[in-house]
């Protein structure tokens, strides 16, 4: 491993922070903080911690000591002087001349002595740091360090390649007893260079921020240099199917059976997202003959129990052709883990009273041939899950390489995972209602798709935008932000959209809400009109609709968790307006399309609504064409947007709104919402 230290941006940090009043040491702790935390292969998302020894000003005024200190589940990559909370030194210190310190006497520790008391709450190893005398100290999971840590023999490794200049400890859970441990063995040698703890990880200490840091690469790239060695080829690959199947064939199947039928009631199911990797290190991983005895041995380090539980799923490599086949294996898989998952609970629930039971299901499953998916109710908890998943494969590569991966006891896992203060990292938040869901909506570069998008993704749903133009499919996407997806899709157009329904599975996992929106306005009075632009308008706004339904009934039903068709028709479709028939017509046979399948996909737990809106500002009825129809009417713009019962103007986010309340009305199906502010002749009968 190189050092990213440059002495320039050192003295930039300085400088920085300078502006803002903090001190030369707590910007260079902030700077080499960040060097350690964007090397993924030192930590992963909140993962490791650091801290400086100087003085701070309390409420009062007067100086004293303290220990600025990572807070408790932030990221080092991203860390700032606010994220270093202060911590008086000499009340933690006195606490080394305690024999114990529960989980709720800690928790009141975490917070007793700050010196701002509304800081966030310091990271959990804050006693380890405190308990020893080091100004700067880093502490990291480095993947090199714990393949080599991570074995039976690890203190002789360790002996071997560090000699004198590591402590070690043996391996006790994070908290009072390992902080008091650690501060031991520190005083029977105070010449070392820092600490390994066994099975977890490594803390370097130094006077500056640079010595702590050179340290910490050091330390890292010594444990390296035997892994190098001993890397050729480490896993002894089982026999797999000469062809294996597709990603986007195998992630709605996976999709489906790592979900929780009713789980939230009756055709409510706790759904996952599904984040893909792939690697030669992944591969040759998942490939092993012997994957099912080192990937399920425990996490790399304990605190990524939090993340991906004690294990992943494992399931048969998937052959091109039987999908039937795969899904039935990978069910057997699936139920196997859930009892596993639920009697590691019974077995070990008394060391932590009062535990409830997480969900059962995976986080990470291996699927032999193709690579890995990490699991989450969000992209982003997906996308973590699979972090960490691929510094297993990496890590567990590495043990095996030069001997026997090997982690902690299930119990210790146990107490990781339930530990109260380990479970305050993932600050739980409620439930958003669409958590787990991926919604496709398309014609979403226009007003309606791209607000309907917006409250998909704030219901907590992983959403794809569709729409012809690429660019404003994007840029909506990128104003929602997080996991939202933009992607360019002809929807009258069949590969289009296949094409584009591949890219949302290999992306998200598979589909779960179709918002079927995009559409355009034909007009001709229907005596005269050429039969060209009659056809035109139905393959867009009939044949479209059809199209890129089916495409996503074929994955629901892959998938076995029901789903929900959302139509945008019109109220064109049983009130015609005057010279509108080519656009009226193919959105009467949309509404029929819409009971069409909430008929023949009830029983697959497929539910088809619509949403008739009207005189909505949009592509469709752009500012100048209103302007003309005010004027035509010889009404203001304000009164010919309001003509209607309620005289309010209609917007997109009212569709938006009426889309969502559909998607979440779960024993609703083959029913239009009119969004009109009111239009009796509109009213469906
Ligand atoms: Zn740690």
């Amino acid at each position: 491993m190189k050092s990213a230290w440059v002495e320039r941006d050192a003295e930039d940090a300085i400088d920085r922070y300078a502006a803002r009043g903090i001190a030369r040491e707590l910007a260079l702790r902030v700077y080499s903080t960040r060097l350690l935390g964007r090397e993924r292969n030192l930590v992963l998302h909140g993962g490791g911690n650091t801290s400086l020894k100087g003085t701070a000003r309390d409420l009062s005024g007067a100086e004293t000591d303290v220990l600025y200190v990572k807070g408790s589940g932030r990221d080092m990559g991203a860390i700032e002087p606010d994220r270093m909370p202060a911590v008086r030194l000499a009340p933690l210190r006195a606490l080394r001349g305690r024999d114990a310190l529960d989980v709720n006497e800690m928790a009141r520790v975490q917070r007793g002595f700050l010196i701002d008391p509304l800081a966030p709450s310091p990271s959990v190893e804050m006693l380890l740091h405190a308990f020893l005398p080091a100004r700067f100290i880093d502490h990291t999971h480095a993947t090199a360090v714990l393949s080599l840590i991570d074995q039976p023999d690890s203190e002789r490794l360790c002996a071997e390649v560090y000699g004198g200049r590591m402590g070690f400890v043996p391996y006790r859970m994070p908290g009072f007893g390992l902080a008091k441990l650690a501060a031991e063995i520190f005083d029977k040698d105070p010449s070392v260079e820092g600490l390994i703890l066994d099975k977890h990880g490594l803390f370097t200490f130094g006077e500056s921020a640079r010595e702590s840091y050179e340290r910490m690469i050091e330390t890292v790239t010594l444990a390296e240099q035997p892994l190098a060695k001993g890397r050729k080829s480490v896993f002894a690959t089982a026999a797999l199917p000469a062809r294996i199947a597709a990603i986007t064939e195998i992630a709605p199947i996976l999709r489906g059976v790592c979900s929780l039928r009713d789980a939230f009631g009756e055709g409510a199911h706790r759904r996952m997202i599904l984040n893909f990797r792939a690697s030669e290190t992944i591969l040759n991983y998942v490939n092993g003959e012997e994957v099912a005895r080192y990937a399920r041995a425990g996490t790399i380090t304990p605190d990524h129990v939090i993340r991906v539980k004690p294990w992943p799923l494992i399931v048969p490599a998937p052959e091109a052709g039987q999908l039937d086949a795969f899904r039935e294996r990978a069910q057997a898989a699936a139920e196997r883990f859930i009892a596993d998952y639920k009697s590691y609970f019974e077995r070990n629930k008394a060391r932590e009273p009062g535990a409830r039971m997480h969900d059962p299901l995976p986080r990470v499953a291996l699927v032999p041939g193709l690579g890995l998916f990490g699991m989450g109710e969000s992209m982003k908890e997906a996308a973590i899950a699979a972090d960490v998943a691929e510094a297993a494969a990496e890590g567990i590569t590495g043990a095996e390489a030069i001997g026997r991966f090997t982690s902690i006891a299930e119990t210790d896992l146990f107490d990781c995972e339930y530990w109260s203060l380990e479970l305050a990292k993932l600050n739980a938040r409620p439930r958003p209602p669409l958590a787990g869901q991926v919604a496709v909506i398309t014609g979403a570069g226009g007003a309606i798709g791209a607000a309907t998008a917006r409250a998909f993704a704030q219901a907590g749903a992983a959403v794809a935008l569709l729409d012809l133009d690429l660019k404003a499919a994007q840029e909506k996407a990128q104003a929602i932000g997080g996991a939202a997806l933009g992607l360019s899709c002809d929807v009258t157009d069949a590969s289009s959209v296949q094409a584009a329904f591949d890219a949302v599975v290999a992306a998200f996992g598979g589909v779960d809400i179709l918002v079927s929106n995009a559409g355009a306005a034909w007009q001709g009075k229907i005596g005269e009109v050429d039969e060209a632009i009659l056809r035109k308008s139905f393959e867009l706004n009939f044949f479209a609709h059809q199209k890129v339904a089916q495409a996503a009934v074929k994955i629901m039903r892959r998938q076995g968790t029901g789903g929900c068709l959302l139509f945008n028709i019109s109220k064109q479709a049983v009130n015609p307006g005057p010279d509108f028939g080519p656009y009226g017509l193919p959105k009467a046979a949309t509404l029929f399309l819409m009971r069409q399948y909430a008929l023949d996909h009830g029983a697959d737990g497929i539910r088809a609504n619509g949403v008739n809106a009207d005189r909505i500002r949009s592509g469709l009825l752009t500012g100048d064409f209103i302007a003309a129809r005010a004027k035509a009417r010889g009404v203001s713009e304000k009164d010919y947007m309001s003509g209607n019962l309620l005289g309010h103007e209609v917007t997109a986010d009212d569709v938006a709104q009426a889309f969502l309340a559909q998607a979440l009305a779960l024993k609703t199906t083959g029913s239009v919402t009119t969004v009109d502010g009111g239009n009796i002749a509109a009213a469906l009968r």
